[in-house]
């Protein structure tokens, strides 16, 4: 058996993404910007695909910017609210500890450059509080910024919430949607949201492709420059196969969601449940506030990387959480976030399902799961020492 869990780090086309593609790759292949009628018909496409993916999050053509994916969004969100920020002399950001490395990194960049970043706590189970927020915000915040759903533990964060604080406040609040999005309603205007970020191959549509959501009114700086494309803020031609692609992926993500979810929680629920049942582990975020295909737990004695190779053996294509420390030896910053001992943290993994996964697969993947956790145990030298004492266990 073959099973792909491995969603939160990217998805499988979908046909229809596919099938959308297409046409643009050879048949319509102008610059949308040419005036002559290949260019037009070009044109035309792209803004039919802008009105679409507005109508799917609630908002105005005009208010979406395609970027280059999700990790541009975050980085073109950030650094406009902090030039515009700095510019009435407001240089504090919020945010939190166990963002994505897009906004982390870029974030970093800005505090070498004066700003001030304040990462909010983040409780055991993954979750912040619009209550911390309001705790935070000072005269001169600038930008809150908090993703909506975590791309390794999983936990959703009241957004809507969030914003009505930071609406209240009078400050700017960007989401790092891209787990969210297609797997989880979005409405930019009902949940108090100025910019948002969300990438295509999250679900089920091309690499290499996202949108940047900014409120009107909300200014952008170009992070690219050159010609006018994109209401003059992010320059290049642009990719309009994989724009059609997205655009019929998250259509058909909308329209899918309530019954691709009420099929997937059950099916997360039983994953949670079997793994539960292996002594000394234990599962990370919380359980019902958390995207419907994702599982993420921590074993003791439990090396990550030799878990996911054994796995791999066995059919099953998982990670440790994080796509971008995979490879180094640092233990990922959002177990350390939540609490987790650095130990516990190097033993983790994270199933992420999607709407193809069945019951049959869930039920191998436990069995997997436990016969490798078992194997590994019992040639550990760790193991052993806790078994006689000389250890103790962390869970
Ligand atoms: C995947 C991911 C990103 C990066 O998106 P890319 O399109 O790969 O650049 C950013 N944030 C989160 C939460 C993600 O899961």
């Amino acid at each position: 058996m073959q099973i792909y869990a491995d969603n939160a780090a990217t998805t499988k086309m979908s046909a229809t993404a596919v099938h959308a593609m297409l046409p643009y790759l050879a048949e319509i292949y102008g610059n949308p910007s040419s005036l002559h009628s290949v260019g037009q018909q070009a044109n035309e496409a792209l803004c039919d695909a802008r009105a679409r993916i507005a109508a799917l999050l609630g908002c105005n053509a005009r208010e979406i910017t395609f970027t280059s994916g999700g990790s541009e969004a975050d980085n073109q969100a950030i650094i406009s609210a902090a030039i515009r920020g700095a510019a009435k002399g407001k240089k504090h950001i919020i945010s939190t500890a166990f963002e994505h490395h897009a906004v982390l990194h870029t974030l970093q960049k800005l505090q070498k450059q004066g700003f001030e970043v304040e990462l909010l706590d983040v409780h055991e189970n993954g979750l912040v509080t619009p209550e911390q927020v309001r705790d935070a915000i000072r005269e001169d915040t600038c930008l809150v910024t908090i993703m909506y759903a975590n791309n390794e533990i999983g936990t959703v964060q009241p957004i809507p919430e969030i914003g009505a604080v930071c609406r209240e406040k009078g400050v700017l609040f960007h989401t790092d949607a891209v787990q969210a999005a297609g797997h989880l309603h979005i409405d930019v205007k009902a949940q108090n949201i100025d910019m948002l970020s969300l990438s295509a191959h999250k679900f089920h549509g091309p690499k290499g492709i996202g949108v940047l959501y900014a409120r009107r009114g909300v200014w952008l700086e170009n992070l690219i420059e050159g010609g006018a494309q994109e209401h003059g803020k992010r320059a290049g031609t642009e990719n309009l196969p994989a724009i059609m692609g997205m655009t019929a992926a998250l259509e058909d993500a909308c329209a899918n969601m309530e019954r691709n979810n009420a099929k997937l929680i059950p099916l997360r629920d039983r994953l949670m449940d079997g793994l539960s049942q292996i002594p000394h582990s234990i599962l990370n975020g919380d359980r019902t506030s958390r995207l419907p295909g994702n599982v993420h737990f921590c074993f003791e004695a439990i090396e990550g990387e030799s878990l996911l190779l054994l796995l791999d053996d066995k059919g099953v294509q998982a990670s440790s959480g994080s796509a971008c420390t995979s490879g180094s030896l640092d233990p990922s910053h959002v177990l350390l976030a939540i609490g987790r001992p650095h130990e516990i943290a190097h033993g983790s993994l994270r199933l992420s399902l999607s709407a193809e996964t069945t019951v049959e697969e869930v039920d191998y993947m436990i069995e997997a799961v436990t016969d490798v956790v078992a194997y590994l145990r019992s040639i550990s030298p760790v193991w052993r020492d806790l078994q006689t004492g000389k250890q103790t266990f962390a869970i």
